[in-house]
């Protein structure tokens, strides 16, 4: 037996308990691991609280990304021990996540710890750091340097948006952060922010085209504040597309791409491909400093979960929540 969080549904309303369960009731999987550390993502929150259907059966243990080792694998890819850290592929959503002692999935979809980083770094990162490090790699990709100009990095104040701040600041990019609290105005700072700017100027309607100013953009919020950050791009400029803490509207007009050459570059963590994901998280173990993960993340043990999953979504987490399963 072994300590999960359990989500059941009883006339449409989620319930969540911190229950016993035994390894007979884990998915089938080739490998089995006894899950360390794991956070508390927006998704996660909201498939605890069931304020939005994230959930897709029931019942459930949520936590779409987990670290710690294995037990057991019966295909010969891992071995007792081997240390490995799982983030996406639908687990917390479609199968079995990661707030759960034990785990039993598809061994493919695991990936061995980086030297550098332990389970509870890992989880520190989780699904937003990796999430954070596939914009910036995107931003890359499409030829965004420090030397272009600054990078904006919106809902700063959460797991996505504070390991962007960190990893484009370690990268040698200026980067404005966008927050809503004040309170989050130091830590930015720390982690490498150059300006703090105000929530408010970017999420209401704005105009199709705003003055030129940012060379690249990290969205994890979406609606306005996408639109507003695409309209102040500059020519040829990059915005990475990740989140949806707005809305998953997107009132913007074409006017940025057709007269500036901005590129909308979409980022998807969940069915990232698995032969590309190490390189991930070694890119990760390498720019991020281990003051800069610990700063990112507070600990809550298991049991308290549940409750934290409230906070996340009331907007009272700083940065990230990693999660003392083991
Ligand atoms: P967090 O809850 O940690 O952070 C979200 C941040 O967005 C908040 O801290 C807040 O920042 C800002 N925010 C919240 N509500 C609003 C609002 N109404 N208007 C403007 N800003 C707001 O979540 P994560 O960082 O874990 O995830 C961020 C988003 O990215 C989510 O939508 C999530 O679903 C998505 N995501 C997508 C992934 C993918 O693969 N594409 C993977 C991971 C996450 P502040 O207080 O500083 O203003």
């Amino acid at each position: 037996m072994f300590k999960a969080i359990w989500l059941e549904q009883s006339a449409g309303r989620t319930e969540a308990t911190l229950k016993e369960i035994d390894t007979a009731a884990l998915p089938e999987g080739d490998t089995l691991v006894r899950v360390r550390w794991s956070s508390l993502n927006y998704k996660d929150g909201l498939a605890i609280t069931g304020k939005s259907p994230v959930v897709r059966k029931f019942p459930m243990v949520p936590g779409i990304d987990f670290a710690g080792e294995v037990e057991s694998c019966t295909s010969g890819a891992w071995r007792p021990g081997d240390q490995v850290v799982l983030t996406g592929w639908g687990h917390g959503e479609a199968s079995f996540g990661g707030l759960a002692q034990m785990a039993r999935v598809d061994g493919g979809k695991l990936v061995r710890l980086p030297s550098g980083l332990d389970a509870r770094a890992a989880m520190s990162i989780g699904t937003a750091g990796f999430t954070a490090m596939l914009c910036v790699m995107a931003l890359e990709a499409h030829g965004v340097t420090p030397d272009e100009g600054e990078v904006l990095v919106t809902g700063a104040g959460g797991g996505v948006g504070g390991f962007a701040v960190a990893l484009l600041a370690s990268a040698g990019f200026k980067v404005a952060a966008v927050t809503g609290r004040t309170s989050e105005g130091d830590r930015l700072r720390q982690l490498g922010a150059s300006e703090i700017l105000q929530r408010d100027q970017f999420s209401q309607p704005g105009r199709p085209l705003a003055k030129e100013r940012w060379a690249g953009v990290v969205d994890s919020v979406g609606s306005h504040t996408l639109a507003n950050a695409c309209a102040a791009t500059r020519y040829g400029g990059v915005v990475t597309a990740c989140g949806l803490a707005q809305g998953m509207d997107f009132p913007a007009s074409v006017a940025p791409f057709i007269l500036r050459g901005i590129t909308l570059a979409g980022i998807d963590s969940v069915s990232y491909p698995a032969a590309k994901r190490a390189a991930v998280w070694k890119r990760l173990a390498r720019g991020l400093a281990p003051a800069v993960i610990g700063a990112m993340a507070e600990a809550v043990p298991l049991e308290r979960a549940i409750p934290a999953a409230d906070d996340l979504l009331a907007g009272k987490v700083s940065g990230r929540l990693v999660v003392d399963v083991g």
